[in-house]
């Protein structure tokens, strides 16, 4: 099997699991410990937590707080639905983690436009009497990069605060700027699936979603689990230490993907993005067929999440595709582990198998 669907997850590194290993012991072991426990065991199982909180911390700008949650989804829910915000603007592109979270508060959502070449621009006009502004450091579908830095000053000049979901940016480029709100999630990189963080600029106030032991400053109330946190931070300074290696790695998968599929378009900037995203269209192409004759290549129609619902992706609607093109579009995603030879392999299989169509 040839893995290319590193947006959905990407695999634990083995240095997270070296780190999870010991606070899964059972009877016997020392690490099973409430971390929320006084006695040596727990307080054992809380320093644990304390490394973790620090190694997330060295992905996010400074002056702010980590707040461990269950996914990036749940990160989301916390910002949105935590700061009660009556009018709250996100870009059309937006995973549906925030476009539902949005749309599912008693108050207005304003859609703001993204261009054809997948990005939202600069200088987006935020609606007078906006409380909060979401919009993404890196698309999950197309990979494109969005000025975040630049949007955030926008929300604040309007007013408003600024959540960045930095999903598919974080541990991969350097974090958002001028961000109130940061989500990440551990799976998107290399860490265990299960656990996300919020990053909450200092001084900025959020009401809890989830209510009960007051966990995580009263944020996050419910027992964390010490093994998910040190993948987690272990997954972080991982890809603190590699983040230039591992970008050139996918640079040059990149380079060779477009070499080997040379007549398909490109959906998104070609420059503007995450280079281990590479989503291709067709004209006429059966993606479900090409899926069906390819099923030793692990690779997406659209996001995972919308996969398999039929609905063209409202991405690449957003972007100015029609129906067609949308379900004619696959995304091929890579990252650290991936060889270039595993690229060369999925990319004769693909154009073999779309050859085999008549496209
Ligand atoms: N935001 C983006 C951009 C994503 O790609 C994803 C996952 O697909 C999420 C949010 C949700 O992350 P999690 O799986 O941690 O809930």
């Amino acid at each position: 099997m040839i893995y290319l669907d590193y947006q959905a997850t990407t695999p634990l590194a083995p240095e997270a699991l070296d780190a999870m290993l010991p606070w899964l012991a059972g009877p016997g072991g020392a690490g099973f410990a409430n971390p929320h426990s006084p006695h040596p065991p727990g307080r054992a199982a809380a320093a644990a937590i304390d490394v973790a909180r620090e190694q997330v911390a060295g992905l996010l700008p400074p002056g702010g707080k980590v707040i461990f949650t269950g996914s990036a989804t749940e990160a989301i829910n916390l910002a949105i639905l935590g700061r009660n915000a009556l009018q709250i603007a996100v870009s059309k592109i937006e995973h549906a983690a925030v476009l539902d979270t949005a749309k599912a508060r008693a108050g207005e959502v304003r859609l703001l436009e993204a261009g054809t070449d997948g990005i939202v621009p600069a200088d987006v006009a935020i609606p007078p009497g906006t409380d909060l502004v979401a919009v993404m450091q890196v698309n999950n579908e197309i990979g494109t990069i969005q000025p975040v830095t630049e949007i955030a000053r926008a929300a604040h000049a309007a007013g408003a605060l600024f959540l960045c979901d930095a999903v598919q940016g974080s541990g991969k480029l350097a974090p958002p700027e001028g961000a109130d709100f940061i989500a990440l999630s551990a799976h998107k990189l290399y860490g265990p699936k299960g656990i996300g963080a919020l990053w909450v600029r200092d001084g900025v106030t959020l009401a809890p979603t989830i209510h009960g032991g007051g966990q995580e400053q009263g944020l996050r109330s419910g027992t964390l689990s010490p093994a998910l946190c040190a993948g987690f931070g272990a997954a972080a300074a991982l890809a603190v230490r590699r983040m230039g290696e591992d970008a050139d790695h996918v640079a040059a998968l990149w380079r060779q993907a477009r070499k080997a599929l040379p007549d398909w378009t490109l959906n998104g900037d070609a420059a503007r993005r995450w280079h281990g995203n590479l989503n291709l269209r067709r004209d006429g192409l059966d993606v479900a067929r090409l899926m069906s004759d390819l099923r030793d290549v692990a690779f997406s129609a659209g996001s995972a999440c919308a996969s398999g619902s039929g609905r063209p992706s409202h991405v690449l609607r957003a972007i100015g595709l029609s129906d067609a093109q949308a379900k004619s579009s696959i995304r091929i995603g890579f990252g650290r582990y991936t060889t270039i030879g595993e690229i060369e392999d999925a990319c004769a299989r693909i154009a073999a198998a779309t050859a085999a169509q008549g496209v």
